[in-house]
């Protein structure tokens, strides 16, 4: 039998603390530790469970001798690190009891129907296959009905009975006596936690909770023109629901890998190309990225370095249409030649005197120190783009 948390250090109380003195502390450490008290805090639901485990069995006379007895709880199923969610449904009711939240709502049945939980499931794709869709295989772990006894937690041979108690109704009536005479008050049967049935002995397999994990692999096709950041559901991949509550759904969170040469924008993408200073006076036509292969791009004579130019229909697919996709924008950079042979410093010379250009002689003082340049500005190709296409 593993062994526990010590649930008096948990509620920090002494072992010979009253019911009142524990009920105390367990009030004042769950208001302390609620999620919703401390949403920015990821471990406060953590440390109001372990809290909510403590008093679900510290909380109740007969479960807190067992547990100063034998140091846990229970009829050798059960650890508490069995506990997880069943302990957190028991602890939603004791927190809407204390806190006044609910207002003598439906009761969940402790092991009634309970939807399973949603999974995720993170799918890293490139910009090609963003353009294309995709099939892809993804593997995980999931709980699923426990073959051994088919969900229903109770061992071979055996099924869970009736509870006694309550004669299967999950609720019991009490009579009490008030100033006014006598109240009929109906609870959740303690005994079955509002089921109607008990489990006198748990499968072995699953420990009496209906389920177990297993590894799933199943293909799942990821449509074209999907965002980084976007969700796909697939329905019921998620954990399998208990005792016929539904199955919880899988989704798939897209991470799109950023691309070496294009940006993108919704469905339109943008890069830039370089060409010499003559491609630009001359004219040109260009071999230019494309996302699934090169585009040919014709330059007109005389294009000045800035110049955009618009590929339409080689963008990305709509998701709602793959039929129709963004454009891909291609802004030329002039580069001026840097390293320049002899017989094309003379002919750039000459070119010089036809234009009427001032130019170094070679005997000129020391050239100027630039001091930055335009590239040195981080604003991103749509950011230029914005102001070059005046978006
Ligand atoms: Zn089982
Ligand atoms: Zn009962």
């Amino acid at each position: 039998m593993p062994e526990g948390p010590d649930y008096y250090e948990v509620l920090g109380v002494a072992r010979d603390a009253d019911a009142d003195t524990i009920r105390k502390a367990f009030r004042r450490l769950a208001r302390q530790h609620h999620p919703d008290v401390n949403p920015e805090d990821p471990q406060a639901a953590e440390r109001f469970k372990r809290v909510g485990e403590a008093y679900a069995v510290l909380g109740d006379p007969q479960k807190r001798a067992q547990y100063d007895r034998y140091g846990h709880v229970g009829d050798g199923g059960f650890s508490p690190g069995d506990v997880d969610f069943d302990v957190f449904g028991d602890l939603s009711q004791v927190f809407q009891a204390f806190f006044g939240g609910g207002g003598g709502g439906a009761r969940r049945r402790r092991n009634g129907p309970r939807p399973g939980d949603d999974l995720g499931y993170e799918i890293v794709l490139t910009l090609e296959e963003v353009v294309t869709g995709l099939e892809r295989e993804v593997s995980y772990n999931r709980l699923t009905a426990c073959p051994e006894c088919y969900g229903t937690g109770a061992a071979a041979g055996s099924s869970p009975q009736r509870c006694a108690t309550c004669a299967g109704h999950g609720e019991v009536r009490q009579n009490r006596r008030t100033m006014f005479g006598y109240t009929t008050v109906v609870t959740a049967c303690p005994d079955c936690g509002g089921a109607g049935e008990q489990i006198k002995e748990p499968c072995r397999r699953c420990r009496g909770r209906g389920q177990v994990p297993e590894d799933v692999t199943r293909s799942v096709r990821v449509p074209a023109g999907v965002e980084d950041g976007m969700r796909l559901r697939v329905t019921g991949g998620g954990n399998s629901g208990a005792q016929g509550g539904p199955d919880g759904d899988l989704w798939l969170l897209m991470r799109v890998r950023p691309h070496e040469v294009f940006q993108r924008e919704g469905t339109d993408v943008a890069c830039e190309v370089a060409v010499s200073f003559t491609q630009a006076a001359l004219g040109a036509t260009l071999t230019v990225p494309g996302l699934l292969q090169p585009q040919r791009l014709t330059i007109p004579a005389g294009t000045q370095t800035g110049t955009v130019f618009r590929l339409g229909g080689r963008g990305i697919p709509s998701t709602r249409n793959p039929n129709i996709r963004g454009d891909e924008f291609v802004a030329v950079r002039v580069v001026t030649p840097t390293v320049v042979t002899p017989e094309e410093r003379a002919l750039l010379r000459r070119l010089a005197e036809l234009q009427h250009e001032a130019v170094d002689d070679g005997d000129a003082p020391p050239p100027a120190q630039p001091v930055g340049s335009e590239d040195d500005e981080d604003s991103g190709i749509f950011g230029k783009l914005r102001s070059w296409l005046k978006f």
